[in-house]
């Protein structure tokens, strides 16, 4: 796999290269943009070294070493992608992955009602052809498969891919890119709705996995992706979802950018809820004139114009709140611990992981987590190694404050975990800044 971009494709094409980076600093460091080819010098935040975020220890694991990558993300100064260095390579994060979509139920609610909405939207039917790209668990397409309708997965991880294939749900354990476009397109395959969820920010080779979707769409298509929003990250000080999986993090403004380098446009666009504020984007074909583009695009576009995201002082500032929002926390659960109270985690999630491991946060603090999924009860946190207990957990130790890491399904964990509060137990969550619930 190469680094950065494949320099193809791209306004801005001629990326008036600046000089490389001094090495006086500490060496090389985050590499060249990898939509436009600019050297990164930007700082956007630092969170210091991180372990992988999916990599649960096991118990026999325990006394070994784990390997540390940094966490520290830049802005192009040209196009204003925010990314990391590609510090990781996605075949170390990707073919054995611990993230099983379908152990949310809210996710796959939010799955489902997406199935509804396409199915009705685009008219699809028993000749459609639904193509999605980080399909997991089978979480989404098996809402299709009861439809009737053919579907393909694609998804790295042979693990994840297993799970899907046992709900029936034909799955190529393969990552996505030109080269896998061009095979199932030899194949016959053509996408005439084309889905990726969480996947686009994951990608190291962003103008690859783009050019792929351009290739495998049929001429009349249409993509739906989702991702995190820049926008709401920056405004909700959401830093945890930053991880090594995630090497990109858009903006509207930048996505446009970069699928208009593939001849691809994007016509619609939807803001949603989940994981704490997402797009769910719409591209054609720019040659495809059937679909127009929504007031909704030109007013997010707007919005984030003033909001400040195509100038350099709206990114300089996140790095101080994400540092206060740290000592803020520290400053919580040390007054807890001196108080004599118990704290645990509730929930194992990749978010979780990088805030603890940038606060410094270990046992010393919490004394354990829980999470639904079995694959992680039974082991421990990457870096932090606080074990992962199951949910029941809980009731047995009666904790004084159980902090929830995936802050994203708030409401869901607040009811599912309703009993805590028979014995005064009280929640805590982290972000945007911390917060003791009544
Ligand atoms: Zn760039």
């Amino acid at each position: 796999m190469t680094a950065g971009t494949s320099g193809q494709v791209c306004e801005p094409a001629s990326a008036t290269a600046p000089a490389e980076p001094t090495t006086g600093e500490r060496g090389r460091r985050g590499g060249r943009c990898r939509f436009c080819g600019t050297s990164l010098r930007q700082t956007f935040v630092d969170l210091g070294m991180s372990p992988l975020c999916e990599s649960y220890v096991s118990a026999e694991r325990l006394d070994a070493m784990e390997p540390f990558y940094p966490l520290h993300v830049y802005v192009c100064s040209q196009c204003f992608l925010v990314q990391l260095g590609e510090y990781v390579s996605r075949e170390e994060i990707f073919t054995e992955y611990a993230y099983f979509s379908s152990y949310s139920d809210s996710w796959l609610e939010h799955a489902r009602r997406y199935v509804d909405a396409m199915m009705s939207r685009w008219a699809l039917g028993p000749h459609s052809h639904v193509v999605e790209v980080a399909s997991n668990d089978g979480y989404l397409l098996q809402y299709f498969v009861a439809r009737g309708i053919p579907t393909l997965g694609i998804e790295p991880a042979a693990n994840v891919a297993r799970e899907a294939e046992r709900k029936g749900v034909p799955t190529l354990v393969q990552f996505f890119g030109r080269d896998t476009a061009r095979e199932l397109l030899a194949l016959g395959h053509h996408a005439d709705l084309l889905l990726g969820n969480n996947v686009l920010a994951q990608v190291p080779d962003l103008n690859d996995f783009v050019a792929g979707l351009k290739l495998l769409l049929a001429p009349r298509g249409v993509i739906t992706l989702e991702f995190p929003h820049l926008m709401r990250l920056v405004a909700e000080n959401q830093f945890d979802t930053i991880y090594h999986e995630h090497f990109s993090y858009f903006s509207l403004l930048v996505a446009q950018r970069v699928f208009a380098a593939h001849g691809l446009t994007l016509f619609d666009v939807e803001e949603l809820g989940t994981h704490g504020g997402s797009l769910r984007v719409y591209a054609r074909h720019a040659e495809d004139a059937t679909k127009p583009v929504t007031p909704r695009v030109v007013e997010l576009a707007r919005r984030e114009e003033e909001a400040g995201l195509s100038g350099w002082a709206y990114y300089a500032s996140f790095a101080e709140r994400v540092r206060e929002t740290k000592r803020a926390l520290l400053e919580f659960l040390i007054a807890a611990k001196r108080a004599g109270k118990t704290i645990v985690g509730y929930g194992a999630p990749g978010k979780g992981n990088t805030l603890l491991n940038y606060c410094g946060i270990r046992a010393d603090f919490l004394d354990y987590t829980v999470d639904r999924s079995p694959y992680k009860q039974g082991k421990f946190l990457p870096g932090t190694r606080i074990p992962i207990h199951s949910p029941e957990r809980l009731r047995e130790t009666q904790p004084d404050y159980v902090l929830i890491l995936p802050w994203n399904l708030k409401d869901e964990i607040l009811a599912q975990l309703a009993y805590v509060r028979e014995w005064g137990g009280r929640f805590v969550v982290p972000i945007p800044t911390v917060q003791v619930l009544p």
